[in-house]
C-alpha cells in the first residue's frame, strides 16, 4: 500500500497506510463484540439504520462519484451510478430485515420452526475495477440480516471505500459494525480468510486468488461468495437487427475501459454476416469518445495503471488488429477501443480475460457452432444473444453456460436481479432475493408439545 494515483493524469492523490496484521485482528474483534449487540437490534431498528445509511449515501453522491472519477479514471457518468447503486442496494436490502422469516415445519409431537441466524463476522474483499458497487453488494445485504462487516478495498483504489465507512458512521450504525480496513490482499485478505471469527468470505477479483481463497476458506469450512473473472460472448445472429447489434457492441465492451467482468470480449458473428457486421462495428468504435473521465461527453476512461496498460497492449502486440478508436495522448494510462480478428480459439486473445478495451472477433457458422464455441472457455459470467427469432433466443439462452444472458441488450446487472458466474466464474449469488440467505445459516427448532 502506500500511494493511491490518479489514473487520467498519471499523479499521486494521496498516501493511505495499509492496515497491519495487529489492527486487522484488533478491527475483527471489535466486530465480534459489535455482533452480539447489532443481530439482536430489532429487525425495524437495524432497516432504519440501513436506509438512513442510503439516505445519507445520496446526499453525497456526487462527492462520491468525483473520488472514483479521479481514483478509479471512471467516467463521471458511470461514477454517479456507481455511487447510485450503492444507495439503491442499500435501500433494497434495508427492506429484508422485517422480512427475513423462517417456516413452520408440520411434524407430530410439537412445533418445528426455521430462522435465519446471521452468521457472524464477513470479511467482504473487492477488486478496483468497480470499488463502490461491489462493496456495497457484499457488506448491505450481510448487514440487513444481522451480520458485521470487516471490508478491504484494492489496493489501487480505497478512496470511496473509507469515505462510505465515514457515512455509515453519520448515519449511525454502531461502532465495529462496518469496518473499512485497506491493505494489502496478502496481509489483510489472507488474514480475513484464515481468522477464525470471521465466518463468511465474500470475494470479487481475479480467479487465481478466488481459488486461493476458497482453499484457506477449505480449512475453517468457512462460506464463501466468490465473483471471479470472464470472457463472455456477445453472439450476433443473421436474422438479428445488425445495426443496433453493431451500434451497441462497443458499449459491452469497452465500458470503463473494459474492465468489466461481464465485458463481452468475444464477438461471434454468423459466417454469411460478418463482413457487414464489422463494417457496422468500425464507425462505431471509431467514434467512441476516450478522454477526461470528468468530461460529462466521455465514454470511456484510463486505464487503472501503466502496468495493466502493458498487460493489455501484451495481447495486442502478438494479434491481428482488424482496427481501432482513439485515444488521448499525454500523460494517464490510455489505451483505444481496439478490435481483434481472431484466427482459432487456441489464439490467447480469444482465451483469456484481458480486461482492457479489446474485443476479438470469430464467425460461426450455425446455432450448434455458435454454442459449441461460446461454451468454448472455463469462464461463465455473462453474455448477450441478438436474433429475432423468440424460439432461437431461449434456446441459446438456455443452452449458453453463463449465469447472467441477456438478449437484444447487453444489460445484466440489475440490484434486485440475481447476479453471479458460472463454471470458473464464480460460486454463489450476489444481488436479487436471495442473496441474503447467503449470510445467514438456516436453523431448525424443534417444540414438544408433548405432555
Ligand atoms: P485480484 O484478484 O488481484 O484482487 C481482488 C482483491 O483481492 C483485492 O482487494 C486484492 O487486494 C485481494 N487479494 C489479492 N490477493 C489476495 C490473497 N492472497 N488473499 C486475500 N485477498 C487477496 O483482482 P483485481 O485485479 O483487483 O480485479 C480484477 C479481477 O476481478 C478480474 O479478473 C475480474 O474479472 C474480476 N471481477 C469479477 C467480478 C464478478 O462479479 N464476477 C466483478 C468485478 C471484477
Amino acid at each position: 500500500m502506500g500511494e493511491v494515483w490518479d489514473p487520467a493524469r498519471g499523479v499521486v492523490l494521496r498516501e493511505v497506510a495499509g492496515s497491519s496484521v495487529a489492527e486487522v485482528d484488533a478491527a475483527i474483534s471489535r466486530a465480534v463484540t459489535a455482533y452480539e449487540k447489532w443481530r439482536n437490534v430489532s429487525a425495524g431498528d437495524r432497516a432504519r439504520v440501513l436506509r438512513r445509511f442510503a439516505a445519507v449515501v445520496d446526499e453525497h453522491l456526487e462527492e462520491l462519484a468525483r473520488l472514483e472519477v479521479s481514483n478509479a479514471g471512471h467516467t463521471i457518468g458511470n461514477a454517479r451510478w456507481e455511487a447510485g447503486n450503492v444507495r439503491d442496494v442499500l435501500d433494497y436490502y434495508a427492506g429484508a430485515p422485517e422480512r427475513l422469516t423462517g417456516r413452520q415445519i408440520p411434524v407430530p409431537g410439537g412445533l418445528d420452526v426455521t430462522f435465519h441466524e446471521p452468521l457472524g463476522v464477513v470479511g467482504v474483499i473487492v477488486p478496483w475495477n468497480f470499488p463502490m458497487p461491489i462493496a456495497a453488494w457484499g457488506f448491505a445485504p450481510a448487514l440487513a440480516a444481522g451480520n458485521t462487516v470487516v471490508l478491504k478495498p484494492a489496493e489501487s483504489t480505497p478512496l470511496t471505500a473509507l469515505r462510505l465507512a465515514e457515512l455509515a458512521d453519520q448515519a449511525g450504525l454502531p461502532e465495529g459494525v462496518f469496518t473499512v480496513l485497506p491493505g494489502r490482499g496478502d496481509v489483510v485478505g489472507e488474514r480475513f480468510v484464515s481468522h477464525p471469527a470471521v465466518r463468511k468470505i465474500c470475494f470479487t477479483g481475479s480467479t487465481e486468488v478466488g481459488i486461493r481463497i476458497m482453499a484457506g476458506c477449505a480449512a475453517g469450512v468457512k462460506r464463501l461468495t466468490l465473483e471471479l473473472g470472464g470472457k463472455s460472448a456477445n453472439l450476433v445472429f443473421a436474422d438479428a437487427d445488425l445495426e443496433r447489434a453493431a451500434a451497441t457492441a462497443p458499449y459491452a465492451v469497452f465500458d470503463n475501459a473494459g474492465q468489466d467482468c461481464c465485458a463481452r470480449s468475444r464477438i461471434l458473428v454468423q459466417r454469411v454476416v460478418y463482413d457487414r457486421f464489422l463494417e457496422l462495428l468500425e464507425p462505431a468504435v471509431r467514434a467512441f469518445r476516450v478522454g477526461d473521465p470528468a468530461d460529462e461527453t466521455v465514454e470511456m476512461g484510463p486505464l487503472i495503471s501503466a502496468a495493466h496498460r502493458d498487460r493489455v497492449a501484451g495481447y495486442v502486440d502478438e494479434a491481428r488488429v482488424a482496427f481501432t478508436g482513439s485515444r488521448p495522448d499525454g500523460p494517464g494510462y490510455w489505451y483505444a477501443p481496439t478490435v481483434l480478428l481472431a484466427d482459432s480459439t487456441a489464439d490467447r486473445h480469444w482465451r483469456e480475460e484481458i480486461f482492457g478495451p479489446v474485443v476479438s472477433v470469430l464467425p460461426f457458422d450455425d446455432e450448434a457452432d455458435a454454442l459449441r464455441l461460446a461454451n468454448d472457455t472455463e469462464y461463465g459470467l455473462s453474455g448477450s444473444i441478438w436474433t429475432r427469432d423468440v424460439g432461437r433466443a431461449l434456446r441459446v439462452a438456455r443452452a449458453v453456460e453463463a449465469g447472467n444472458l441477456s438478449v437484444n441488450s447487453h444489460s445484466s446487472v440489475r440490484y434486485w436481479t440475481p447476479f453471479g458466474g458460472m463454471k470458473r466464474s464464480g460460486l454463489g449469488r450476489e444481488l436479487g432475493p436471495d442473496a441474503l440467505h447467503a449470510f445467514t445459516d438456516v436453523k431448525n427448532v424443534f417444540i414438544s408439545t408433548e405432555e
